[in-house]
This record gives structure tokens, sequence and C-alpha cells, in this order.
């Protein structure tokens, strides 16, 4: 396959990324039957990740990680989308990493962020719950100060990373009457903790390697000290780090574009019908023609993003039009991929078919379309 070199690579990422690619040949798509079938990653996965220094690519060293930035993660993301990977959850977990990051104290830096790189502590971010999920200000999961800890009860809904998080970064209510101004994030620690469960693994139409679940807290108790920040602040600590969750999902989603197109062009100029191959039919070279631009032109957008991320300059509105775009096109592109290749094109054996079932879902997560139209309306 042909991929496009960002405009923000370099000789040292590209070799980086011959790296991330072996890893990913080795060790990420062969696994992929297997954890679909045991609905979640292998551990030794992201221990062997961990080792390559690839968990925590943009956390600095003093913190275990590896003292690279945004443009690290993006050949990660890349090379994992570009092989079909939807099921190794490193995407939350370098969201939990950054949440302490950038609002922890340095005694939590310490504490977490090393055994985070190494993947001996797996990450998750728990927002949702079965009564709110685009709507935030509505979560009912409360944490009641009691002396030096805080006393969790409520329920999470479709966690990613959720069988396996050892750490989980939880958007709780310390003041039910405050509005976004009652809203805390508390880091839980999951091994041992008495009163936390994990519900199912939910079954899903796609990415079924990924330990989406059902999170129960019953009187957990976890010390003052686990606050990220201080309280009330956790609602504005969750917009502060959107425009790098909705990145990532554009990141991903435009690498799968990408692959797309690629796999769709090998097949149609191999594939005949009428005495021709599906290629030289000029419906098939104009639809091909058009889903190129429009992958060409998404790449110049997202790769100016990542440019702003890596200086600290991609602003909320921006991040959310590539999350809107990209997760949009992706599913639209996939879609007129599928149809060139006929019936095999619903067979689950060929990727564009998983590419299909797995793409889904990007208009939902990370904030649906709907909530991106909103935010960017917002700035009009
Ligand atoms: C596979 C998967 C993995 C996930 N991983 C995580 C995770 O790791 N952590 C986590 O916290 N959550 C996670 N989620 C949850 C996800 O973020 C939510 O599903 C999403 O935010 C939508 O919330 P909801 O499902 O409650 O839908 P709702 O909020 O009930 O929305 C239903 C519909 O109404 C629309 N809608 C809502 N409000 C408006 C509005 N103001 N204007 C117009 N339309 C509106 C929505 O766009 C949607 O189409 C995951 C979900 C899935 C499916």
């Amino acid at each position: 396959m042909r991929y496009p070199k960002p405009s923000w690579s370099n000789s040292d990422l590209e070799l980086y990324r011959a790296n991330v690619r072996r890893f990913v040949e080795s060790e990420i798509k062969p696994n992929q039957k297997k954890w679909a079938e045991q609905q979640h990653v292998d551990r030794n996965t992201w221990l062997k990740a961990g080792e390559l220094g690839l968990l925590l690519a943009d956390v600095p060293d003093e913190y275990g990680g590896s003292g690279g930035d945004f443009t690290h993660m993006a050949v990660l993301f890349e090379e994992l989308a570009y092989a079909g990977d939807r099921a190794f959850g490193v995407h939350v977990h370098a969201i939990a990493a950054h949440y302490i990051l950038n609002h922890g104290t340095e005694a939590q830096k310490q504490k977490y962020l090393p055994k985070m790189a190494t993947g001996e502590m797996i990450g998750a971010i728990a927002m949702s719950e079965p009564g709110a999920g685009s709507d935030l200000q509505g979560i009912r999961t409360s944490a009641v100060k009691q002396g030096d800890q805080y006393v969790i009860n409520g329920s999470k809904i479709f966690i990613s990373n959720g069988y396996l998080a050892d750490l989980i970064v939880v958007v709780t209510k310390t003041d039910p009457n405050a509005g976004s101004k009652g809203v805390s994030l508390l880091i839980v620690e999951t091994r041992n903790c008495e009163g936390f469960k994990v519900g199912r693994i939910l079954e899903k139409l796609g990415q079924k390697g990924q330990d989406t679940c059902e999170l129960f807290f019953d009187n957990v108790k976890v010390p003052t000290d686990n606050l990220l920040g201080a309280e009330g602040l956790g609602f504005m600590q969750l917009m502060v780090e959107l425009p790098y969750e909705r990145l990532m999902l554009g990141v991903g989603a435009l690498a799968v574009v990408e692959a797309a197109i690629e796999l769709t062009l090998e097949y149609t100029k191999e594939r005949k019908a009428f005495g021709r191959t599906i290629f030289e039919f000029q419906n098939t070279r104009f639809k091909m023609a058009e889903l190129k631009s429009q992958a060409v032109v998404a790449r110049a957008f997202i790769d100016t993003c990542v440019e702003k991320l890596v200086k600290g300059e991609l602003d909320t509105t921006t991040a959310s039009i590539a999350k809107l775009h990209l997760s949009e096109l992706e599913c639209k592109v996939i879609d007129e991929c599928l149809q060139f290749f006929g019936g095999y094109g619903y067979m689950l054996e060929y990727p564009i078919a998983q590419m299909y079932a797995d793409a889904r879902v990007q208009r939902i997560y990370g904030g649906s379309s709907e909530i991106m139209k909103e935010i960017i309306a917002r700035s009009l």
C-alpha cells in the first residue's frame, strides 16, 4: 500500500514509523481474530508496546514517557488504522494519561505515568452513563467527601478498556447542585478495589476486540489525593483535553479513509466484469477520483491540525471540525468503496466489510457529529 507522507513528518519520524509498523505487523495484525473472539487485547501486547516506548510517546521522559510530541502518537494511530486494528485501546489510554499529565499533582504524575508508559497500568476514561452521554452535565455518579476519602456511587457505560483498565479517570459529581461546576475527576485504581465491579463486555456491531464495558461503583473509597486538580474543575478539564481527543479520532479516521481507497483500487484493478476490470468502468474511475480528492484535501487539513496541536494552538472549534468532517468522511468513503466489492464487500473476511462495521461508531463516540455541529455553530 502507498500512503502519503504527512507534511509534519521528517526522517526521524519515518524511522520511528518503520519501528511502529514492525510492531503492528507482528503483534497487532495477527491477533485481531483472537482478540475479537475473547473481546479484549492481550495484556502482553500492552507490555510489548510499553517496552518499545509507544504507549506514552508524547509524555516527557521524566514521567517514563518517550519525550516526543503528538506527531509520534499520530504515527501510531495511523499505523494501527492502516493495519485494520480496532481493538488496541491506546487512544483512551493516552487520553487518561494526558488528564494526569496536564491536571495532576507531581505526586500523581510520578505514581501513575511511568507505569502507564510501560503498560503495567492500562488506563481508561469513564464519562458516559446510562442516563447521560452527550449531556455530561447530567451525570449522576457521585463522589462524597468523607474525611480524607471520596466515596463514589454510580455506574458508567460504554467504557473502552473497561475490562482491562487498572486506572480509570472517573467523571463524578462532587456537588449535585452546582451544574457543570459540580463536576470533578477522580483517579480510581481498580485492582483490589472494594465496591468496584466491571459488568459484561458489551456486544458491539464492530470493534469487537475492544473491551467496552459497564462499570459499577458501590461505595468505592478513594483517597482525596486521587482528585485531579481541585473540586469542581472537572468540566473545564474535560474541555481542555477535547482538542487532543478529537484530533486523535480525526487522524485515525483519515488513515482508514486512505486505507479503504488503496484497498479498493487494488481490488477493482483485478476484478473483471464484462471483459474489463471494474476500475476501467467510468463510474469506478470517477467515483475513485472523487474519493481520492476528498482524502487529499482532508490530509492537508488534518496535517495542519496536527502541526497546530504540537504548537499548542489547536482550538476546540477546529478540533471539532476535524472530528466531524473526518468521521463523516470515513463512513461515506468506506460505504462507497464497499460497493465496488459487490457481494464480497459484505463478507467479513474482506477487510472492507470489517472497516464498515468498525467505522460506524466514529460518528457517535468522542462527541457525536451532532454535538460537534453544536460546538462549531457556537463559534459562528
Ligand atoms: C464503542 C464505544 C466506545 C465508547 N467509549 C467511551 C469511553 O471510553 N468513555 C466514555 O466515557 N464514553 C464512551 N463511549 C460513549 C460515547 O461517548 C457516547 O455514546 C456518546 O457520547 C453519545 O452519548 P449517548 O450514547 O448517551 O447518546 P445520547 O446523548 O443519548 O444521544 C442520542 C442521539 O441524540 C443526539 N443528540 C444529543 N444531544 C443533542 C443535541 N444537543 N443536539 C442534537 N442532537 C443531539 C446525539 O448526537 C445522538 O445522535 C463509547 C461509546 C461507544 C459506542
